[in-house]
């Protein structure tokens, strides 16, 4: 079972914490969809066997695509590769922002195909939209949530951002109380990193901004596990809740899983099993090499411990954990037995749980610090 995975490559303005890849030259975007007709074809061949469960349109903004950008890209897939049908698929997500999404909006890209919406909210509080400068306000983030579902979403995810330097306990109170007394599935919540080649970091590092300290970031993270768990969501992942088992995003699960995904746009990623590629992030470069025919990738082939080591990251950031044994089997790499010490502490320190089903997990309150345990078991 594969994803796709498609990065569009425009947002309207930059927020000023963000170093995705995006460009806010919206005048390309009819050449971006045209480029990545293009690529879709140039990928076929690769890609024709694999049979593909899952389309995710992520970004930058993929809500500045017009729905007729939007059906041009499903016909390619449809049409170049086998394995894709775009209504016969087990998830279909798109990312938007709030200030693009009307009802009416909401209906078109349920009619294309998709079921499961996320929704940038990242905070109820519009003095800190303000100073992250997101371009939409706490009411259009709640409309937005009410739009989706009135037009037939059933999968409703948001994103919320914590541990905000301008934060106040309150003020994060409210966000999460608001955000579960909305007809919502799913939460993804981030901490704030701060990024040097953003607005934010060039503050930060001339003393104009500082970092929440760690302390917020614990209690808000602390708050935000606990409201979930009052209203019924399960932590799934480290940063996602969802509210049943129906609602966990199928696409990153996988993704999670390391199941392999084709990934097409400018800054996207891909990875077929065994190699990863990165497509240029550079928009203008990206349309001269699709133009002559040229992949503009960049490889990466993962040696058996770089693949097992990746499992082992990822599988530790989901409550379902990873299975030690299997991964000394896929790929000879016995990540307890080079690492006993670690494996000990980490284990008398209740940060490591073993499971009935014989995998492991990192326990919930651990999970803050869980990349840093799951780095401790990694074999090179
Ligand atoms: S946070 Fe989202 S909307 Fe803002 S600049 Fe980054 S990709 Fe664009």
């Amino acid at each position: 079972m594969s994803g796709i995975y498609l990065h569009v490559p425009f947002c309207r303005t930059a927020c000023h914490y963000c170093d995705f890849h995006f460009s806010t030259s919206l005048n390309s975007v009819g050449a971006f969809v045209n480029g990545v007709v293009r690529e879709i074809k140039l990928r076929s061949e690769m890609w024709k066997n694999e049979d593909f469960r899952t389309l995710y349109l992520g970004g930058g903004t993929p809500s500045v695509l017009s729905l007729q950008d939007i059906d041009k890209i499903l016909g390619a897939l449809n049409e170049s590769l086998p394995g894709f049908n775009s209504e016969r698929l087990d998830e279909a997500t798109i990312e938007v922002n709030p200030e693009d999404l009307t009802e009416e909006v909401s209906r078109g890209y349920v009619e294309c195909g998709f079921d499961r919406i996320s929704i940038g909210v990242q905070t109820f509080d519009d003095s800190l939209l303000n100073w992250m400068n997101r371009k939409h306000s706490a009411e259009q983030a709640e409309s937005a949530v009410f739009a989706a579902r009135k037009a037939g979403f059933n999968k409703v995810s948001i994103d919320l951002i914590y541990g905000l330097p301008h934060g106040s306990p309150k003020s994060f109170e409210h966000t999460v109380s608001k955000a579960f007394s909305l007809p919502i599935d799913h939460i993804s919540c981030y901490a704030l990193t701060v990024e040097p080649r953003t607005v934010l970091g060039a503050r930060v590092k001339k003393g104009e901004e500082k970092e929440a300290p760690d302390s917020v970031i614990e209690s808000d993270y602390g708050l935000i596990c606990s409201v979930a768990e009052d209203n019924g969501f399960s932590h799934y992942e480290v940063s996602n809740w969802a509210r049943n088992k129906e609602n966990k995003a199928v696409h990153n699960s996988a993704y999670w899983l390391g199941a392999p995904y084709l990934g097409l746009g400018p800054g996207a990623h891909g990875f077929d099993g065994k190699s990863r590629y990165s497509v240029v992030s550079n928009n203008p470069k990206y349309l001269r090499s699709i133009d002559e025919l040229i992949l503009p990738d960049t490889l990466e082939t993962l040696t058996p411990a770089d693949c097992s080591n990746e499992m082992m990251m990822t599988g530790l950031r989901t409550a379902q954990g990873v299975n030690f044994n299997e991964l000394e089997q896929l790929f000879g790499v016995d990540h307890i037995g080079s690492n006993k010490d670690a494996w000990q502490k980490w284990s008398e320190a209740g940060a490591i749980v073993s499971l009935d089903n014989g995998r492991h997990r990192i326990s919930e309150e651990h999970w803050l610090i869980g990349d840093s345990i799951a780095s401790d078991f990694i074999v090179l």
